[in-house]
């Protein structure tokens, strides 16, 4: 682990757009892939992060790291009742008074499809965090996709971005059993048919 816990600045290439962004001053970035759980993810980034656990790969040390982070994931689930539905996530940690550090996750029971879309959407949602969304816009229009995106926000915004992911990435897209209308609607923009569950 280095000082800042695999936390980045400077140029990062984003997960499922594959596009390199130079993150604003004071923004670091994790990408973390696939995880068991969410919950216990950034649990333990939270605990490492505040020093409460070790993070050392002794036995002893990670029996008790695990106890820890089991009760603070529960908490995470408790104020957070979407983690229990959600298939990723970008988490703003706090590294410390003055540098944010955001983390991107996925669960790793994704479909590839799912895997790729939700990378892509949680790369959408840090776009829109550091004030850079017109990195996709510009993407969108070099496509020859007509659509303004600037114009839409936190999911819907993100979801553009998922989409976007599966036609960079020529992945199929994947069953959507929520968001359906706006999903279709967006999909519709790439040309893409939606499959029914
Ligand atoms: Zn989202």
């Amino acid at each position: 682990m280095t000082l800042n816990h695999g936390f980045k600045g400077g140029e990062i290439n984003l997960p499922g757009l594959n596009v390199p962004v130079k993150l604003p001053n004071n923004v670091l970035f994790r990408y973390d892939g696939k995880v068991k759980s969410l919950s216990k993810n950034i649990a333990r980034t939270e605990l490492l992060l505040h020093g409460m656990i070790s993070g050392s790969s002794n036995l002893i040390n990670k029996i008790a790291d695990n106890a820890i982070i089991s009760i603070a994931s529960r908490t995470i689930e408790q104020r957070n009742a979407h983690f229990n539905t959600s298939s990723s996530y970008l988490f703003s940690h706090n590294i410390n008074q003055f540098t944010k550090g955001y983390a991107i996750a996925q669960k790793n029971d994704l479909t590839p499809q799912m895997s790729v879309f939700a990378d892509g959407h949680e790369s959408g949602h840090l776009l829109e965090k550091i004030n850079k969304k017109e990195i996709l816009q510009k993407i969108l229009k070099e496509l020859g996709i007509n659509m303004d995106a600037l114009i839409y926000q936190e999911e819907d915004f993100a979801d553009i971005s998922g989409m976007y992911a599966l036609v960079k990435n020529r992945t199929d897209m994947p069953i959507f059993r929520t968001r359906l209308e706006q999903r279709k609607k967006f999909a519709d923009v790439f040309g893409k048919t939606l499959p029914q569950f």
